[in-house]
């Protein structure tokens, strides 16, 4: 499933009162950015990856590398990714950036960068995941409501 960055969020009928933005729905086909990892970034991206946010039946494997099981380390821990979302709530404004949990693996194997306006959200967050949200709260109510 590709989506462009930064576009509305389809992939499920999620709504918010907060803004939706597709990150890191890459495929093999479409081209993506591809820089080192900007300090900070992945351990924001690890603290959205533990949650298992919008769960989804199913298994989505890596398009990039094909392999179907994909896992990564968090914290010492192995965890499968390709079943879940990792939301990043924007501390600033009432936009929250919706990204396949494969992001993780993304970033770290295939030097996917995402858009600035994520990274610049993610390294402004709190370091622990329940202390996010957007100025208004969108954030926590999503988490309510589809979080897991
Ligand atoms: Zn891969």
């Amino acid at each position: 499933m590709q989506f462009d960055d930064l576009s509305p969020y389809s992939y499920t009928r999620m709504t918010s009162k907060a803004s939706l933005k597709n990150v890191g729905w890459l495929s093999e086909s479409v081209p993506f950015c591809q820089a080192p990892t900007p300090p900070g970034l992945l351990a924001k991206i690890e603290a959205a990856t533990l949650p298992l946010r919008n769960p989804m039946r199913g298994i989505h494997g890596c398009p990039l590398c094909e392999h179907e099981h994909i896992s990564e380390a968090i914290e010492g821990r192995e965890f499968l990714l390709g079943m879940s979302e990792a939301w990043f709530p924007s501390p600033h404004d009432e936009v929250i950036y919706i990204a396949p949990s494969l992001l993780l693996h993304y970033v770290k194997r295939h030097d996917y960068l995402p858009p600035t306006e994520l990274v610049q959200a993610a390294v402004a967050l709190p370091a622990s995941e329940a202390e996010w949200d957007t100025p208004r709260g969108a954030y926590r109510k999503l988490v309510k409501r589809y979080g897991d």
